[in-house]
């Protein structure tokens, strides 16, 4: 879609990063390394998502990988980068809550077995790198059918191996036996390898120890599924897969290791029994009814509402029937319910489930969830500060703010006159670097540090 960033460019942005871990892992044996660069971006227009409003012709300094200072009348030093974005909307990177950036981006779960676990690594790196230069500079990853590619995926990018947003990660989904987030539509006699089937977990100790697992091996939280799937062979939506029980297991384990805990859950008793047990989000909420919602309310559970797959769902060509079975009449149902909970003030962050859409495409879902409720400035905030708060590090991101990570991205227009420009992302910045920057300079100009 936005391939207007050419090799070159990738190449010179890379070179830096590169350089600076080889002087860190070196220690003092080198010399002090040179003062961190510093860059000055000229915003016309900035979205003040903390605030929730839009400011003229604001100066960002950032200094290496933070941003140092923002305002109208902030002081450009000498020998700095400026980057004039002036005629552009100036917004923080944009975060997508729910995403499966290591699996392969099929309809059919079933090809994972055409593939060893490494060439599904190595096909996923394009979706890493496309949802960066759409503007995504963090996900929260939710699952991954081959377990840990997740964690590899996250710690590849965070070394400048590959590009891609900043990733946190589940390491596998908690699921029951045949479950929704298990491999399922196989006969009885086949025999997974162990990556496949890693999470499965059948009463609150097998919870608990599956969770003690992942915290030790590179979880930054916890996925599990709390009833039936769409995209899942042999399952229903509308069924209860864990228990109350197995649910407060997960989240109390989760919560002895510092992680927080999502939950997959269409149907409304299962959405409920996992607002009960203290989980930080339900994932679809597609059923959820009135007492659900007033639930969420009170305990402070956000809701990440994938309202925009239903188009992706129906229109790909290779859908398996039995998920388009299922998913018949639940999309409406999925909208109807995101305009209760918008209505409501529940808690909403922005997550599409992409790999469900293709991967790049993740800022569709913002006209739907305008459409269906939200003001233009609420879907942004979902994206921002919101999301920064579900994932638990509003200290580091979701705002663009002194202190914090300098992830900045810009549209030409006003995406709170039209929304959809954030589907035309023309700058995008993460920790410092450039990545995307249409129509400017190639040489000398903006990321060519
Ligand atoms: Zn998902």
């Amino acid at each position: 879609m936005h391939r207007k960033i050419t090799f070159p460019i990738l190449c010179l942005s890379f070179i830096p990063l590169i350089g600076l871990a080889g002087q860190a892992a070196a220690g003092s044996a080198v010399a002090p390394a040179a003062p961190a660069l510093v860059t000055a971006i000229r915003a016309g227009k900035f979205i003040d998502v903390e605030a929730g409003r839009v400011l003229a012709n604001q100066i960002i300094l950032v200094r290496g990988t933070k941003i140092e200072a923002v305002g109208a009348n902030v002081t450009i030093p000498d020998g700095a980068k400026v980057i004039d974005l002036s005629k552009m909307t100036v917004l923080p990177g944009l975060i997508d809550c729910h995403t499966h950036l290591a699996d392969l981006a099929d309809a059919e779960p079933l090809n994972v077995l055409q593939r060893t676990a490494v060439e599904t690594a190595y096909s996923a790196i394009p979706n890493a790198r496309v949802t960066l230069l759409a503007g995504f500079t963090t996900v929260r990853d939710v699952g991954v059918y081959r377990a840990f590619n997740d964690v590899a995926m996250r710690d590849a990018i965070a070394r400048g191996i590959i590009i891609g947003p900043r990733m946190y990660v589940a390491g596998a989904y908690i699921t029951i036996s045949e479950g929704a987030g298990a491999m399922t539509g196989l006969s009885p006699d086949i025999q997974l390898p162990w990556d496949l089937h890693y999470g499965e977990a059948n009463s609150p100790w097998e919870v608990r120890q599956k969770i003690r697992e992942l915290a030790h091996r590179g979880a930054d939280h916890i996925k599990v599924l709390s009833t039936g799937a769409v995209l899942t062979h042999g399952s229903n939506p509308k069924s209860i897969e864990f228990t109350p029980e197995e649910l407060r297991a997960a989240v109390e384990e989760a919560g002895n290791f510092g992680l927080r805990v999502e939950a997959h859950a269409h149907a409304a008793e299962g959405i409920k029994n996992a607002i009960r047990a203290g989980v930080a989000s339900i994932e679809h909420a597609t059923l959820i009814d009135d007492e659900g919602i007033a639930l969420a309310k009170q305990h402070g559970t956000y809701l990440d509402m994938d309202i925009y797959d239903e188009e992706c769902i129906q229109s790909a060509p290779d859908t398996p029937a039995d998920f388009l079975q299922h998913d018949r009449d639940l999309a409406e149902a999925q909208r109807r319910n995101f305009t209760k909970a918008v209505r409501a003030g529940v808690k909403m962050t922005f997550g599409t489930d992409a790999g469900v859409c293709p991967h790049g495409i993740n800022a569709r879902q913002f006209a739907f969830m305008v459409k269906y409720g939200m003001t233009p400035m609420q879907a942004i905030q979902s994206a921002t500060v919101n999301a920064a708060d579900l994932i638990g590090h509003s200290e580091l991101f979701g705002s663009i703010t002194a202190g914090k990570s300098a992830d900045i991205i810009a549209v030409n227009g006003d995406p709170l006159a039209d929304i959809r420009e954030l589907e035309h992302v023309q700058f995008v910045m993460k920790e410092g670097q450039v990545y995307e920057a249409a129509g400017m300079s190639r040489s000398g100009g903006p990321g060519l540090r």
